[in-house]
C-alpha cells in the first residue's frame, strides 16, 4: 500500500480554466493543487503580450459569469478588452478567491503515470517534485503550445527574434527597427498595424491570405454597462442560446443567404460590417453549409480589401480564396489600411514559402531581405500540443501519444479510454475554441467538480470512459463537421498547420447541444463512463 494520496485533485495550468477549477475544487472540499509553468497566473493573457494583442469576444461576455459579485464590480473599459486588461482581470480573480496560495508557479508538469494498483496518478515536475492524487486535470489550454516553424537557418539569425505567444514581459521597442514578421492569422493581424506604426520598416510574409472584420472597438457606454449589470444572468443565458459557432453574441439571421436578393443580401452584410465583430458571420443561417451562400460573404469581404488597399496588385495578393470562417474568423483594427504605408511591404510566401532565414534576415520569394527584427507570428500546435507536451501514461504504460497516434480521440472531449480520472478542460472533441471560451471552460469545470462529487458520494473511486462510447463520439464529432464547410481549408482546426500531425477535425460545432448531452450523461449515471 503506497498511503494515502498527496492530493484529491491535481491540475495542470493556471489560465482560466485552471483559476477556475482551483476555484470549485477547493470549494467542493478538494485538496487541490494547480501547477503552472509561467511566473503568473492567466495563461494565453499571460503569454501573449505581442502589441494589438486582444479580444475578439466582447469584454461584457469574455469573463466568469459564476460570481455575481465578481461581475457587478469588475469594470470593463472597451467593447474589446486588450491583452493588459484581461490579464489585470485574471489576477484580480486570483486575488479575490484567494487562488494564489494553490497554485505552483515557475514548475512544469513533465509526467503523469496512473497506478493501476492505488488508483491514483503520479505527478511529476521539472522541479524535481512528485506528487500523487486520485484525480488529473488538465487545464493546460488549446493555444497554449507555440509552432515555431524548423525553417532552414532559424537559428543562424543574429537579431532579435519573438514569438507572439511567447512575448516579453518588458515590451519590445520596435522604433528605427526594420522588421520582419512571419504570418497573416489572428496574432499578426492585430500585431501587423501596431508594429508598422512603431518601425522603420514592417515586412510582412503572407502564406495565406485571411478573412478580417473589422472590430469597430471602442470605450465601453457606461449606461450600456450598467443595463447589462441589472440584468446580467438573463445577458449570460441569452449569450448562450445565441452561442451557434463563433464563440459570441451574434445576432443569427435564421435564412438562406441566397434567400435575399443581391441588393438586399449586400445591404444586410454592409450593416453588420459597419457593427464589426462576429455578428458579419450570423448574416445568414447557410454560410457554413454551402459554398454558393459562403462565397457571397466572401466576395463581400474581397471587394471591402479592394476597396481599403490603394495598390491593386497588394490588394489582390490579400484577397483570399477559401471558405470564409472555416478558420478561425479574424477581427482588426485597421489591418488592411496597414498597406497603405510606405513603410510597409506584403511578400507572397505561398508558392516557395519561407525558403530559409540567413544571420541578417530572410529569403523567400526568391529574395534576400534583411532585418533587425524577426516575429513568428506562426500559431500553435492546437488542441493537443499541450496535452501530448506531458509524458502522460495511462493503463498498462500505455502514453496519450500512442493512444491519439491517429489523432485525438475522447468521450465528450473530457476523457479518453485507457485513462482513468484523467479530465481534459476544453479537450478535443468538445466545442472549446468554438465558442467564448471562458463559457466552456466554466462548463467543463462546473461538470468535472459535480462528477468529483457524485463520485465521492457514491464511493466511487474510478471513472473511464467505455470504449464504444468514445468510438460513437468521435463519429459523432465527424459528422457534425462533414455537414459544414469547416474542413475545407488548412487549418488548425483540423492540425494542418503542423507538418505530420494527424488531420483531424478536432473541435465539436454547436456548444447549446453539446452542453445538454453533457448534463444528460451525468443525469444518467454517467451514461457511457465505468465507474469503479
Ligand atoms: P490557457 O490560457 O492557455 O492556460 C493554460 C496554462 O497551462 C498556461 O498558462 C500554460 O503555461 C499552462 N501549462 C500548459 N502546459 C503545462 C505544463 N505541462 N505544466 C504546467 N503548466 C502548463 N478565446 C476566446 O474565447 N475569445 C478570444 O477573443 C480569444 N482570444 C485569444 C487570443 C489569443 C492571442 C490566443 C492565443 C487565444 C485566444 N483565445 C480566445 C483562446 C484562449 O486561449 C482562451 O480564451 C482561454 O484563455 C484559455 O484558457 P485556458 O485556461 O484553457 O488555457
Ligand atoms: P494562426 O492563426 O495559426 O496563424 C499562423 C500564421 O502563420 C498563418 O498565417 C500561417 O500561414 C503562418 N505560418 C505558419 N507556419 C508557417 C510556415 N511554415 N511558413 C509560412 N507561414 C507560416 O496563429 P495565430 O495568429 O497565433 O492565431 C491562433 C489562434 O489564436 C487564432 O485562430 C485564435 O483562435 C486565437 N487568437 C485570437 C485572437 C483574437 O483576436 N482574440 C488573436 C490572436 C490569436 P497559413 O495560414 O498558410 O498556415
Amino acid at each position: 500500500m503506497a498511503g494515502k494520496p498527496d492530493l484529491d485533485v491535481i491540475v495542470v495550468g493556471a489560465g482560466f480554466a485552471g483559476l477556475y477549477m482551483l476555484h470549485r475544487s477547493r470549494g467542493a472540499g478538494f485538496r487541490t493543487r494547480v501547477f503552472e509553468a509561467g511566473d503568473g497566473v492567466g495563461g494565453t493573457w499571460y503569454w501573449n503580450r505581442y502589441p494589438g494583442a486582444r479580444c475578439d469576444v466582447e469584454s461584457m461576455e469574455y469573463s466568469y459569469s459564476f460570481s455575481n459579485e465578481l461581475q457587478q464590480e469588475w469594470e470593463w473599459t472597451e467593447r474589446y478588452a486588450g491583452q493588459p486588461e484581461i490579464l489585470r482581470y485574471a489576477n484580480h480573480v486570483a486575488e479575490r478567491f484567494d487562488l494564489r496560495r494553490g497554485i505552483t508557479f515557475n514548475t512544469r508538469v513533465t509526467g503523469a503515470v496512473f497506478d493501476e494498483n492505488e488508483n491514483r496518478w503520479l505527478v511529476t515536475t521539472d522541479s524535481g517534485e512528485s506528487v500523487s492524487s486520485p484525480f488529473l486535470v488538465m487545464a493546460t489550454g488549446c493555444l497554449s503550445s507555440t509552432n515555431l516553424p524548423d525553417f532552414e537557418g532559424r537559428d543562424s539569425f543574429l537579431g532579435e527574434t519573438y514569438h507572439t505567444g511567447r512575448w516579453p514581459h518588458q515590451g519590445v521597442d520596435f522604433t528605427g527597427k526594420r522588421v520582419g514578421i512571419i504570418g497573416t492569422g489572428s496574432s499578426a493581424i492585430q500585431a501587423i498595424p501596431v508594429i508598422a506604426a512603431e518601425a522603420k520598416h514592417l515586412t510582412v510574409f503572407q502564406r495565406t491570405p485571411n478573412y478580417s472584420i473589422p472590430a469597430h472597438n471602442k470605450p465601453l457606454d457606461s449606461a450600456a454597462v450598467q443595463e447589462i449589470k441589472a440584468e446580467y444572468p438573463e445577458f449570460r443565458a441569452d449569450n448562450l442560446r445565441m452561442h451557434a459557432g463563433f464563440g459570441s453574441r451574434v445576432h443569427h439571421n435564421d435564412a438562406p443567404a441566397l434567400s435575399d436578393d443581391a441588393d438586399d443580401r449586400e445591404a444586410n452584410y454592409a450593416a453588420r460590417w459597419r457593427h464589426g465583430g462576429f455578428t458579419f458571420l450570423g448574416a445568414y443561417n447557410d454560410l457554413l453549409r454551402s459554398r454558393e451562400a459562403n462565397e457571397t460573404a466572401a466576395e463581400f469581404v474581397r471587394q471591402r480589401i479592394r476597396e481599403t488597399v490603394d495598390d491593386p496588385k497588394v490588394a489582390e495578393l490579400l484577397c483570399p480564396d477559401n471558405v470564409i470562417g472555416c478558420k478561425r474568423p479574424c477581427l482588426d483594427t485597421g489591418y488592411f489600411e496597414t498597406y497603405n504605408r510606405a513603410n510597409v511591404e506584403l511578400v507572397d510566401a505561398r508558392k516557395r514559402g519561407i525558403e530559409r532565414i540567413t544571420p541578417n534576415g530572410v529569403v523567400a520569394g526568391g529574395r534576400q531581405f534583411e532585418f533587425d527584427c524577426i516575429v513568428f507570428a506562426t500559431g500553435f500546435d492546437a488542441m493537443t500540443g499541450a496535452l501530448l507536451g506531458v509524458d502522460v501514461r495511462g493503463r498498462d504504460g500505455v502514453t496519450l501519444k500512442q493512444a491519439w497516434d491517429a489523432g485525438p480521440r475522447t468521450y465528450l472531449g473530457l476523457c479518453t479510454v485507457g485513462f482513468p480520472n484523467l479530465f481534459l478542460v476544453t479537450g478535443p472533441g468538445s466545442p472549446s475554441v468554438l465558442t467564448n471560451m471562458i463559457v466552456a471552460i466554466e462548463q467543463h469545470v462546473d461538470w468535472i467538480t459535480d462528477c468529483l462529487r457524485d463520485l465521492r458520494r457514491e464511493g466511487c473511486g474510478t471513472i473511464e470512459a467505455t470504449r464504444q462510447a468514445q468510438d460513437d463520439w468521435v463519429e459523432h464529432v465527424n459528422t457534425v463537421a462533414g455537414l459544414t464547410l469547416y474542413p475545407t481549408c488548412n487549418s488548425w482546426y483540423l492540425g494542418k498547420n503542423i507538418p505530420g500531425k494527424p488531420q483531424v477535425f478536432m473541435p465539436l460545432i454547436g456548444f447549446p447541444p453539446y452542453a445538454q448531452m453533457c448534463a444528460e450523461v451525468a443525469a444518467n449515471g454517467y451514461r457511457g463512463f465505468d465507474l469503479g
